[in-house]
């Protein structure tokens, strides 16, 4: 059955919400006008965004700002995006990012746990989608995960 995107993103910042509480971080949502329901397969979707805010929160500090977004690029391809103001990347870094066990330099990751998985498998579960996936950073200043989804309606009289 097809998913209210809405609501899909109220649950993802509703699942870590004592994390957002401890660390005094807000989370943002904004949903474009006009934006429903798609049909795709909310385990692995939910999978991302649970990366996505989870990256997020980690690399983010105190009393930051999350931004979740979702809108239509065209009429038939949804953007999502995850949006922090949190310590960046450095930019050398950039083209590995999405590698199996990468992670930036092992000091700031070391206290923060995580394997280093997380953003490969987002992307290839994106991939699966039909969608693409891309990161940008500014160090120091934030950044933001950016991803696509067809949309797919569910066939009329099938609702
Ligand atoms: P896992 O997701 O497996 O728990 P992880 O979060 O370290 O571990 P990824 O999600 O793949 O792994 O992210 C890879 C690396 O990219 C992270 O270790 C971190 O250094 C960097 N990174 C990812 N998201 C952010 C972000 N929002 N801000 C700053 N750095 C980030
Ligand atoms: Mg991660």
């Amino acid at each position: 059955s097809s998913t209210l995107v809405s609501e899909m993103l109220e649950e993802v910042a509703d699942r870590f919400s004592f994390q957002l509480q401890q660390r005094k971080i807000q989370i943002m949502l904004h949903v474009e006008h006009g934006v429903t329901s798609l049909l795709l397969d909310r385990d692995k979707i939910d999978q991302v965004l649970d990366n996505l805010v989870s990256n997020a929160i980690k690399y983010t500090g105190d009393e930051g700002t999350i931004r979740l977004e979702a809108r239509k690029v065209d009429k038939d391809m949804l953007e999502i995006s995850v949006q922090d103001n949190g310590m960046g990347i450095p930019k050398k870094d950039l083209s590995r990012i999405f590698d199996r066990f990468y992670r930036v330099d092992k000091a700031r990751s070391r206290n923060m746990g995580g394997t280093g998985l997380g953003l490969s498998i987002a992307r290839e579960i994106v991939k699966a989608h039909g969608g693409t996936i891309a990161l940008e950073s500014e160090l120091g200043q934030g950044t933001r995960v950016l991803f696509t989804l067809p949309i797919r309606q569910e066939e009329e009289g099938e609702v």
